[in-house]
């Protein structure tokens, strides 16, 4: 179980990933009172076939997308970083700004993709995002001699309770969103540009399906999986 929080924050590397991710979550805590919000690390400028896009046009469309979508959640606000699509990396610069925007929010509960899969498949910004916000948390927002300048700022170090990794190889905590699954597929739908060319069904109907199926390990009609890594209480 993981109690409902005041504050909870997002990190995606792209448009689209929170919402599929954790989407179904994040509504249903925002109906509770939480405050939700997203860090958005990539511009999305690298996620289309159309031989026509430019990454420019691609990534003003996509951050549109992903407002929209943040919206339809209740998502409070929405930080975006705009490092190239495929091209984060484990710096100090990217580092600190996840540190910045967890001693802004101060949140109890923060998602992002679990980076430490065994088996392959996961994007490299996926990897990467959720190695990053793992070190952010966890000791560097934590810690007041990382990023002085912060403080300098008047962020004051903060103390994040759990992590939750979405995309696990293994969940071990499953939530409850039988009331926002639809929701959630209506904030997806907001990602225009990424579903392009499917039929309503076929856009939305595998995450139907991928959320009943973890729902049936938890015994909701449907559920999001992630892994907990609990820091405090
Ligand atoms: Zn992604």
């Amino acid at each position: 179980m993981v109690e409902v929080p005041e504050r909870a924050l997002v990190v995606t590397p792209h448009p689209d990933d929170a919402e599929i991710a954790c989407g179904g979550t994040v509504g249903n805590w925002v109906r509770q009172g939480t405050q939700v919000y997203y860090v958005l690390c990539s511009d999305g400028s690298k996620g289309s076939d159309d031989p026509k896009m430019t990454p420019q046009r691609l990534a003003q469309i996509r951050h549109q997308e992903q407002l929209d979508a943040a919206a339809k959640l209740g998502v409070k606000e929405v930080v975006a970083l705009g490092y190239p699509d495929g091209e984060l990396e484990d710096t100090r610069e990217f580092r600190k700004d996840l540190v910045q925007a967890v001693r802004r929010f101060r949140p109890q509960v923060v998602f992002c993709p679990d980076p430490y899969r065994r088996s392959f498949y996961f994007h490299r910004d996926h990897r990467i995002t959720g190695q990053v916000t793992q070190d952010a948390v966890f000791p560097y927002a934590r810690d007041r001699l990382h990023f002085p300048e912060l403080e300098a700022e008047g962020l004051e170090p903060h103390k994040v309770a759990t992590v939750l990794f979405w995309g696990p190889e293994e969940s071990d905590t499953y939530l409850d969103i039988t009331d926002t699954m639809d929701l959630k597929i209506e904030a997806l739908r907001c990602h225009k540009s990424q579903i392009s060319g499917l039929s309503e069904e076929d856009a939305t109907n595998w995450l139907r399906n991928w959320c009943r199926e973890a729902g049936e390990k938890a015994g909701y009609e449907y559920a999001e999986g992630y892994r907990k890594v609990q820091f405090r209480t």
